[in-house]
This record gives C-alpha cells, sequence and structure tokens, in this order.
C-alpha cells in the first residue's frame, strides 16, 4: 500500500516489494487507494508482471489517498476484515509518519504485522538519512532555480523561490546550497526580517546584480509572498520576483538514488516480515540499512544537519 502524500520512487518501492515477496515464495497484494482503499477492499493479487515497467516511473500506481475513516477505531477494525478475508497476514505501508501512526494503531488493535517503508519528498523522517523521493524533489527544485537564476540575472533581479516540504526545510536548505543561493528561510530557524534585509543590501544591487532567497514552505512568517512583500515595502528601488515550485517536485521520474533507495527499503521490508518483525520503519543510516521503531520515528524530529546551516551564508560571502 502506499498511504499520505505521494512521491517519486514509490513504485520502484511497490516494484521491491512484490519481486522480493514472490522471490521467497509468498503471494503478494496490492491495496489500491491506502487505508481508504483498504476499508473498501480495494485489493487485487499482483504478480511479477503487474510491476514491470515501473521503476522508472513517478506517482504511484496504488495511487494514494487520506483516509478519515481509518482514524476511528471502526474504521480499522472494517480494514482488518478485509485483510483477513483476503487472507493477507502481513503488510508493508508505504509513506510517512501519519500513515505509520495509523499502521501502529492497526497493530495494536488487531494483531497485523506491518512494517514501513519512509516515502515522502519532504525528507522529515526520524531515523532514515534519506526517504523515498526526496533525491528527485531536490533534483528538480534545483533545475528550476537554475532557469530562474538566468532570468534573474538578465534582469538584475532578486527572487524569493517556495518549495515544499511541509513543516521541514530540508528541499530548500539542499536546493540553496545546490544553486549557490543567496540565503535560505526555513521552519527550523526563526526568520530575522532585519538581518535578511541587512544581507541583502550588502550582497544585492538591483543595479548591477541578481539574487535567489529559497523560502521553504514551512517557513513560519508567511512563506514567500509574505517576506517578498515586507522586503519590497522597505526597498522598494528592488527588481523583486516570486516563485512558487509546487506540484511539479512531487513528480516526474526518479532519481537513481531514490531508485536504489526505494529498491533496497522494498526488499528490507519484506525480509523484516519475513524475520517476524513488525511496527518498524525500514530507514538508511550511513548506507546501512537500520529497523527504527515507529514509536521512535513517531515521537522524534528529525534535524537539519547542522553543517549545511551557516553554509549558505559563508559561501555567498
Ligand atoms: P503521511 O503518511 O504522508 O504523513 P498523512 O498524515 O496524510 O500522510 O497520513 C496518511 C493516512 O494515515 C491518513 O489519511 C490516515 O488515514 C492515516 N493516519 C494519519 N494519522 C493517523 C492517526 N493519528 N490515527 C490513525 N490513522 C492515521
Amino acid at each position: 500500500m502506499t498511504s499520505g502524500g505521494d512521491a517519486p520512487g514509490m513504485n520502484a518501492a511497490i516494484r521491491a516489494v512484490v519481486r522480493t515477496a514472490l522471490y521467497n515464495n509468498c503471494e503478494a497484494f496490492g491495496i489500491y487507494g491506502g487505508y481508504q482503499g483498504l476499508i473498501e477492499g480495494e485489493i487485487r493479487q499482483l504478480g511479477r508482471y503487474d510491476v514491470s515497467n515501473i521503476i522508472q516511473r513517478g506517482g504511484t500506481i496504488l495511487k494514494s489517498a487520506r483516509s478519515v475513516e481509518f482514524k476511528t477505531v471502526e474504521g480499522r477494525a472494517r480494514a482488518a476484515q478485509q485483510l483477513a478475508e483476503h487472507q493477507i497476514d502481513a503488510l508493508v505501508v508505504i509513506g510517512g509518519d501519519g500513515s505509520f501512526t495509523g499502521a501502529k494503531y492497526l497493530i495494536q488493535e488487531h494483531d497485523i504485522p506491518v512494517v514501513g517503508v519512509p516515502g515522502t519528498i519532504d525528507n522529515d523522517l526520524y531515523g532514515t538519512d534519506s526517504t523515498i523521493g526526496y533525491d528527485t524533489a531536490v533534483n528538480t527544485a534545483v533545475e528550476a532555480v537554475d532557469k530562474i537564476k538566468d532570468t534573474a540575472s538578465a534582469h538584475n533581479r532578486l527572487f524569493f523561490v517556495e518549495v515544499m516540504g511541509r513543516d521541514a526545510g530540508f528541499i530548500a536548505l539542499r536546493t540553496a546550497i545546490a544553486t549557490g543561493a543567496e540565503a535560505v528561510l526555513v521552519p527550523e530557524i526563526e526568520t530575522d526580517l532585519t538581518d535578511l534585509e541587512h544581507f541583502l543590501e550588502r550582497e544585492y544591487n538591483p543595479k548591477n546584480s541578481s539574487g535567489i532567497v529559497i523560502v521553504a514552505e514551512g517557513e513560519k512568517s508567511g512563506g514567500a509572498y509574505t517576506i517578498a512583500e515586507k522586503v519590497a515595502q522597505k526597498h522598494p528601488d528592488y527588481d523583486i520576483r516570486v516563485s512558487v515550485l509546487g506540484h511539479i517536485q512531487r513528480g516526474g521520474s526518479p532519481s537513481q538514488f531514490d531508485r536504489v533507495l526505494a529498491s533496497q527499503l522494498g526488499a528490507a521490508a519484506v525480509d523484516a516480515l519475513m524475520d517476524d518483525q513488525k511496527s518498524i520503519m525500514l530507514g538508511i543510516m550511513n548506507k546501512e540499512i537500520v529497523h527504527v521503531p515507529f514509536n521512535k520515528t513517531i515521537k522524534h524530529t528529525k534535524n537539519l544537519n547542522p553543517e549545511l546551516v551557516p553554509l549558505v551564508r559563508i559561501l555567498s560571502v
């Protein structure tokens, strides 16, 4: 099952789960439409050819959805009943922490073994260096910002570019460093507008230079439009533009990194179930596959890499 927000590489994970199950002489079933699909019995058996030619495709062939009903005890009882009726005795959920929270309740209430595979572009899951889809989303954002830089430079403009990431600044920070942005604003660090303005006064001259400020969508003072407006009020001489990259960051063919990561984690998920494990997320830390209890990944917040945070400022001196 894929659940919650979709991410490029989810298909590669589905393929890995199905093929590893078959390799181990198990049967594999696909649940269509996340937990809501499970409740409604949208379940089909998958053979090896059902997952052919999908490793390179974005989105998810199993579709994804959000389910309010699954958040209720009754909804989860219906879900468990569907699993029993289809003689399914273990479940792999590819999703984010919301999906893992739901999985945890399903395990507690119905004793069904569930393991999780981290699939989200936001990279906001504790216990894994990278989530499936993050690398591709950053590549997409970098490509877009490179293009914006061309036009910014042609007109000596200052661009505020908003990237995705929900409440986390991982996509923003990495994109900022990879594109040589002048500044980055993330939810994890309170925005100091005065400091930003002083910095821009030194670094950006509307007569002969351009600038890029990357803003994470979860930035706490209101996002790219609000900040751009505040800066414009103080500096009417600046030639300011805002670009919100939006959903292009969720689509597209997954990078080789995400395909390999998804293949490894999908296979490891089946291995873990064969090994009688449950209530864990498979992750990757320092290139090693790790088992992280759902409780831990749900409870803890992953921090931004502290070495990368000061780098944006240092490198735009
Ligand atoms: P993600 O998995 O990407 O974080 P969501 O937060 O939307 O995405 O969660 C996906 C689905 O997981 C929800 O639609 C819901 O069905 C289920 N879910 C999320 N939180 C809970 C919860 N507290 N209890 C039970 N189910 C939950």
